[in-house]
Order: C-alpha cells, then sequence, then structure tokens
C-alpha cells in the first residue's frame, strides 16, 4: 500500500461530519424550516441536509461585475443588480382597445436610480415588491429623457424580507449564487442560500475521505472547503476549484464502484478455458474461417482477434468492449470470438438493438461463415454446416419452436437476435461467447441477464464481448464502460476511401445532390436518401418517408428505381426492399433511419440526408458510414437550412472530418454528458458536476486512483468511510454485490 492511500486507515472516526451522517438529517433540523418550507425543498427533491449541500448553484452573479446604474446608456444591452425603491401597478384601461396593463419599479443602487417598465406582465408586483433585490438583464432605452428598461428578464437574488448581509442598497462585491428553482417551489435563490449557508456552518468542518496527501498530490481541495466554495465564493475565481474537488468526488465514487464491479466479477467468476489450438495441431475452426474470407484482416483488426482469443482462453470469462471506427470491421472480429466457442462444442449468442439490424447481421454472418463445418458424429462425413440462426420478435412460430429447440440440444451454433434473445423461453444447450453490439442501447442488467442464460446451460459464465456502433470518447468510456476492458479497432480496411461530406444549404444547392444520385444510378451504383426523423410517431415517420419516395420518384429522382424502407413495413416487404436495393434491382432506397446502423451494402455510393439538422453528430456519422465501402468515391450530402451555431458546428464537424473519434470529442462538447450517460446512472450518483470533457484529467485521476485502493484493499476494509460514501450513492442491491465477502 502506498502511503498515500494508508493515510486514512488510521483507527477510528475521521474527523468531521460524514456524509451518512448528513444523509440523516432532515432539512427540518434548520432554522426556518417548518412544514410549509420542507414541501417547498421537497419539490426540488431535497429532503435530507446531503441533498441541501448538494444542491449546486446553475451559476453565479458577480456582483462586482455589474454595470452600476449611473453607467447605463440608451442602447445598450445591460446587466443591472438593483434594489426595487418603488413599485407601481396600472391596470389596463378598460374599454379602450389594446392600451397593455403597466408594472413599473424604481430600482436604484448605490450610484442611481433606473426606471423599469414591465407590459402585461401584472404578476411582476407580486415577484418584485419593494425591498427586492434583482438582477435584470435587458436593452436599456431612452423615454422622453429618461432611461428605462422594457420587458427586461428578471432574476431575484434576494427576497424583499430577507436578509442576508449587505447593508441597504449596497450590493456591490458580492458573488450571489443562482439556485436552480422549480416554479412550483416558492423559494427564492437567496432563501436556499441562506439554508445552504446554515447548514454549512452548523454540520461543517466534513470528513473527507481522500487523503492530504493525495490532495495535495493531485491539486484538490479537501472537502470542507470545497462545500464553502460552491455555495459561498467569495470571489468568483474560488468556484472552479471548489467544483473540481467535488466533480472529482463524483468520478471517484464511480469508479471506485466500477472498479469494485468488475474484480467482483472476476472472483464471482467461473468462466469457459476455450480451446484456442487443436491437439493435433491442425487449423481450428478460427483459421479456416480467417483463411477463407475475401480479404486480409487489417492489422488493427488481427490485434484484436489475439487479444479475443487470449481472454477465451483464459480462466476468467471475457469482459470487453470493442471500439472502432464505423467500417473499421468490427463483426468480423466479433465473428471471430463467436467462432473460438463453436469450436469448442460450445455456442454464440449475437444480440443486436433492432431487427433491421439484427436481419443484417444474420446475412452478414451467414455469407462470412458459408463453407465451414462443425463436428457431428452421426454425419455422413463426420461433420455438418454451421447453423446460424436468427430470432427475432417477428420470428414465424413453428421456425422459432425450432430455432428453441436447436439452441437447448446446442445444434444451433449461433443465434442471432433482437432483446427476443433475452426471454424467459431462450435457452442454451452451452453458451460459450456473448456479443452485444450497439450496447449504448441495452443496459446492465440486460446484460447480466444473458450472462446468466450462459449459467443455467452449461454452468459457466460465458465470455462477453459488447460492440459500440461509433466511437465514444475515451474518458467517457472509462465512466459508461468503465467495469470492462477495452479493445479498439483503430485503422480502417484498405482502399476506404474518405466520404466527400457537403452540408446544402437551400433547394438550389440540393439540385447538386440529387443531380449526383442520378449520375451514380447510371453508372450502376446506389444511393440513401433519409428522411427527416418524426418525433414521437412511427406512423407518422413512415408516412412521411413514404409520401417522400413518392415526390422523389415522380420530381428530382424521376426514371430511377426508387424503393421505401421504414420501421412499419411488414417484414418480407423489408427484406424485399433490402434485397432488391442490395442486388442493384433498385437505385435509389428511401429510408427512415432504420438503416443508421450496419446497413452494409458495398454498392451504394451516395447517401443524402434531409433535414440532417435533426440528427445527432453520431448517427449522421453512422449514417455517413454506409457508403464509402467499396474503394469507389462516395458522398454525403447533408441537406438543412437550419442557420443556428448548433446545427453549423454538427454539420461544419461532419464536413470537416470522417474521423469518429474526433467527432465523438465535438458531440461530447455539444451535448454534455447527459446523452452519453443515459439511463445507465440514475438516482444520487449522478454527475451533478462532473463534465466529461473538461474533466478528462479528473475522469483519468479518479480511476488511478480507485485501481490504487482497490487494488491494495479490495473490500476498503481499511477505507471504511470510502466504502460508507459508496453505498450512500449506489443502490442496494449494487452495494450488496460490491461488498460480499
Ligand atoms: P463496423 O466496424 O462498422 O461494424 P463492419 O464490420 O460492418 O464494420 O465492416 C464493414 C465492411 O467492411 C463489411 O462489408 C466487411 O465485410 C468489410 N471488411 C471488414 N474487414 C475488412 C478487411 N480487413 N478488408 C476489407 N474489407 C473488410
Ligand atoms: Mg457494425
Amino acid at each position: 500500500m502506498t502511503p498515500q492511500a494508508r493515510a486514512d486507515s488510521a483507527p477510528g472516526p475521521p474527523a468531521g461530519r460524514r456524509l451518512a451522517q448528513l444523509a440523516g438529517l432532515e432539512v427540518t433540523v434548520l432554522r426556518g424550516v417548518g412544514p410549509a418550507v420542507a414541501a417547498d425543498l421537497a419539490e426540488l427533491g431535497i429532503t435530507s441536509v446531503l441533498d441541501l449541500l448538494a444542491h449546486y448553484p446553475r451559476r453565479y452573479v458577480d456582483g462586482t461585475r455589474m454595470v452600476t446604474v449611473d453607467r447605463v446608456a440608451g442602447g445598450d444591452k445591460v446587466s443591472v443588480l438593483a434594489e426595487v425603491a418603488s413599485l407601481r401597478s396600472v391596470p389596463a384601461p378598460r374599454g379602450r382597445g389594446r392600451a397593455p396593463s403597466r408594472v413599473e419599479l424604481e430600482v436604484a443602487d448605490a450610484t442611481g436610480r433606473l426606471r423599469v417598465v414591465f407590459f402585461n406582465q401584472t404578476w411582476r408586483a407580486r415577484q418584485l415588491p419593494t425591498g427586492t433585490l434583482v438582477l435584470l438583464f435587458g436593452s436599456v432605452s431612452d423615454y422622453r429623457g429618461r432611461l428605462q428598461m422594457v420587458n427586461p428578464t428578471a432574476e431575484v437574488l434576494r427576497g424583499a424580507d430577507e436578509d442576508d448581509g449587505p447593508a441597504e442598497g449596497d450590493a456591490s462585491g458580492r458573488v450571489y449564487p443562482v439556485y436552480p428553482l422549480t416554479e412550483r417551489a416558492g423559494l427564492t435563490s437567496a432563501r436556499v442560500g441562506r439554508l445552504v449557508g446554515e447548514a454549512l456552518d452548523r454540520a461543517g468542518p466534513f470528513a473527507d475521505p481522500v487523503p492530504a496527501g493525495t490532495l495535495d498530490r493531485l491539486g484538490l481541495l479537501d472537502r470542507t472547503a470545497a462545500l464553502a466554495g460552491i455555495h459561498r465564493p467569495v470571489t468568483p475565481e474560488e468556484v472552479e476549484p471548489a467544483r473540481r474537488r467535488l466533480a472529482f468526488d463524483e468520478l471517484f465514487r464511480l469508479q471506485l464502484a466500477l472498479v469494485l464491479r468488475r474484480r467482483r466479477l472476476r472472483e464471482d467468476a467461473r468462466g469457459i478455458r476455450h480451446a484456442t489450438a487443436r491437439a493435433d495441431g491442425g487449423p481450428t475452426l478460427l483459421d479456416r474461417f480467417v483463411a477463407g474470407l475475401p480479404f486480409v484482416l487489417t492489422g488493427a483488426q488481427r490485434r484484436a482477434v489475439d487479444t479475443l482469443v487470449e481472454d477465451l482462453a483464459g480462466p476468467l470469462p471475457m469482459h470487453r468492449l470493442l471500439q472502432g471506427d464505423v467500417g473499421a470491421g468490427k463483426t468480423v472480429v466479433a465473428l471471430a470470438a463467436l467462432l473460438v466457442a463453436v469450436d469448442g462444442g460450445r455456442q454464440g449468442a449475437f444480440m443486436a438493438p433492432t431487427e433491421v439490424l439484427a436481419d443484417q447481421h444474420a446475412a452478414a454472418v451467414r455469407r462470412l461463415v458459408e463453407g465451414l463445418t462443425v463436428p457431428a458424429p452421426g454425419a455422413p462425413a463426420g461433420e455438418r454446416p454451421l447453423r446460424v440462426g436468427l430470432l427475432t420478435g417477428r420470428t414465424p412460430v413453428a421456425e422459432r419452436a425450432d430455432l428453441l429447440a436447436g439452441a437447448a440440444d446446442g445444434s444451433v451454433d449461433l443465434l442471432i437476435g433482437t432483446h427476443a434473445l433475452l426471454t424467459d423461453e431462450v435457452a442454451f444447450g452451452s453458451l460459450g461467447v456473448v456479443v452485444i453490439d450497439e450496447q449504448h442501447r441495452f443496459g446492465v442488467e440486460q446484460r447480466a441477464a444473458l450472462r446468466e442464460k450462459g449459467r443455467g446451460g452449461g454452468g459457466r459464465d460465458p465470455d462477453l464481448l459488447v460492440m459500440t456502433a461509433t466511437p465514444i470518447p475515451r474518458t467517457a468510456a472509462m465512466v459508461v464502460f468503465g467495469d470492462l476492458d477495452m479493445t479498439v479497432v483503430d485503422e480502417l480496411p484498405p482502399g476506404r476511401r474518405p466520404v466527400t461530406t457537403s452540408w446544402l444549404r437551400t433547394p438550389l444547392e440540393a439540385a447538386e445532390a440529387w443531380a449526383r444520385v442520378r449520375e451514380e444510378a447510371a453508372a450502376g451504383r446506389r444511393s440513401f436518401v433519409v428522411c427527416p426523423l418524426v418525433e414521437g410517431s412511427d406512423r407518422v415517420e413512415a408516412a412521411s418517408a413514404t409520401a417522400e419516395a413518392e415526390r422523389l420518384a415522380a420530381g428530382e429522382l424521376a426514371g430511377l428505381r426508387v424503393g421505401l424502407l421504414h420501421g412499419q413495413l411488414r417484414p418480407a416487404d423489408k427484406e424485399a426492399a433490402m434485397e432488391g436495393f442490395r442486388t442493384g434491382a433498385l437505385d435509389v432506397l428511401v429510408a427512415t433511419t432504420v438503416i443508421e446502423v450496419g446497413v452494409d451494402v458495398p454498392d451504394a455510393s451516395v447517401i443524402v440526408v434531409e433535414d440532417a439538422d435533426r440528427f445527432g453528430i453520431a448517427q449522421l456519422h453512422q449514417l455517413r458510414g454506409r457508403v464509402g465501402r467499396s474503394g469507389e468515391p462516395a458522398w454525403c450530402y447533408l441537406l438543412s437550412e437550419a442557420d443556428t451555431p448548433e446545427a453549423a458546428t454538427r454539420l461544419g464537424a461532419l464536413e470537416r472530418t470522417t474521423d469518429g473519434f474526433v467527432l465523438a470529442d465535438v458531440d461530447l462538447d455539444l451535448r454534455g454528458e447527459g446523452t452519453i450517460l443515459g439511463a445507465r446512472q440514475k438516482g444520487r450518483s449522478d454527475l451533478r458536476l462532473a463534465r466529461l470533457l473538461d474533466d478528462r484529467d479528473l475522469v483519468v485521476d479518479a480511476r488511478a486512483l480507485a485501481d490504487e485502493l482497490v487494488g491494495a484493499d479490495p473490500r476498503l476494509e481499511a477505507h471504511r468511510l470510502l466504502a460508507e460514501e459508496l453505498r450512500l450513492f449506489v443502490d442496494e442491491d449494487e452495494a450488496g454485490f460490491l461488498f460480499k465477502s
């Protein structure tokens, strides 16, 4: 154990108040919190003192940087911090046309007074009684020789009946935290601030689970200073170091949980030692597969396969994430792992998030394993063709029964499917390897469910490989998939050409795209047209795709053979559309985003995305990955008339680069962590302050510290405070799993 790691393992409770104690204190212990205020706080999700202290300001108003009233000039757009000095409500005059009601204020700071008028907002009189300290933002105009603000935005920083220190009219020189509030919670930001202040004064100082030496090494504040700095900064500069420390705590707890989880999975495991070589030295099924491929594996694929094979041969079940850019050839790598299982007489399962994708995988896998055989004692030549099954929610009853029987008796070697694979009626004779494609759509629970299936059959844990559709940034992967090992396929097959991408902003510019589609069709190549997403309804989306296909077939693409693919089609019609497009019976496939992932038609050279601004970066990158797979030139046209900065950033990034890892960073930057973390981190373990892009260094530090601690003390027995905090933030089941002995 390192000295740092040992520092908080001294016997006896650590000095200061512990989070678990704060979690056990109701907010009603605070002065001035009776049932009414408690109800208001509950509205904000705050019931304990810990909740209150973790209710962080959403921003700060720096009183020292405001424009004082004497410096305000007509035509300026300004923020003014001032107190309401007088208030007059003027109701709308009766029966005289459209004259609006008015609320007229005079606000004052130490330097002067300013007139403020709200039209048709009678409620402002209640919001802003005399004595209220308010932050106003808006334009200043000249009205009959007097400066005034009309309908500014107004944020109450201190209610009229509240006293928080500064002398009357002297609001400058302070930093005001602005707390998130809801409409229904009848609280002001100042009120919340005062309650937090009382909590800090009465509950602190706080016990710190990270030893002082480690904090020094990482350049982090202690917890007491950090909580003060985030809630009551004296200068704006104090906020960021405080945020970093508290963000570190969030990330550290998460990494601890992940590192512990990974360790438990291993301790718990009864893995399969797959045979990866033959006793007679002859070629394995994997060798025969690789030799029979119509292409040579890339170096990156080769390395990835070697890593997987090593995992599979080992006694611990594989738990690995396979990342790679769109088109890097992850499917072949995953299939290699599945074939190792089959070679040992076991089965492989391959789970995809959508039916279209499951179909696609099944078709691709069947092509790739064609001609491969497995030993079959009773069969004529002692072997039979490898059997691939496809099971989705729409598999016909008889076929389904047949597949289920085959899965159970082991005669289906590879079972590909959707969530349908998780249902109870699916039982495997001997499940050896599980591949989950596009994991971000599956939950941890589903992963566990598949693992259980393996146990039920062969009694041992199958090996697990998770694949993502598009790359996710390294640090985000550490957070989301931190309990998995990671392999990156960081090389595209040779001959791939970057897809020429253009953002077309007007119908006139879009003509270029349609011309390209016609040209390519004339040369025997194919184009996708992706229709706009329709929020909420698959049916409406399908209808609009249908209409668009008809419109194009009669207009811009007249004379071409235009097909249609959307989620509402019957399976046979979907199949027919895909097949027609693959074989060239169709020139153009008008589709909804059902084609987003996996669809693989090498002769497709153009993809046109309509209303491209409605799609996310990852989605557009994935869509673009449908073309440029043959070594021939390929084009992606993003049609969008949107002129928002966000659209410009997204579409601009796609025009600029085809590197999925670069795009993943842009995406994270734009969207923040919420969407990446999705539903995976709920409840109290929410990352409130941590920002995965800005705080990359903290993620790495948190991971390293978690590895170090758990490595030396796998049950956190000498780190009881940490263990206690972790239990607070993970749910009971998870805690039971992490700490079981
Ligand atoms: P992704 O990583 O996006 O899932 P796929 O596995 O779908 O990529 O592979 C994309 C295409 O590239 C498929 O048509 C596949 O057969 C082909 N492919 C895979 N590996 C190679 C390779 N080493 N050389 C040439 N083509 C390859
Ligand atoms: Mg894929």
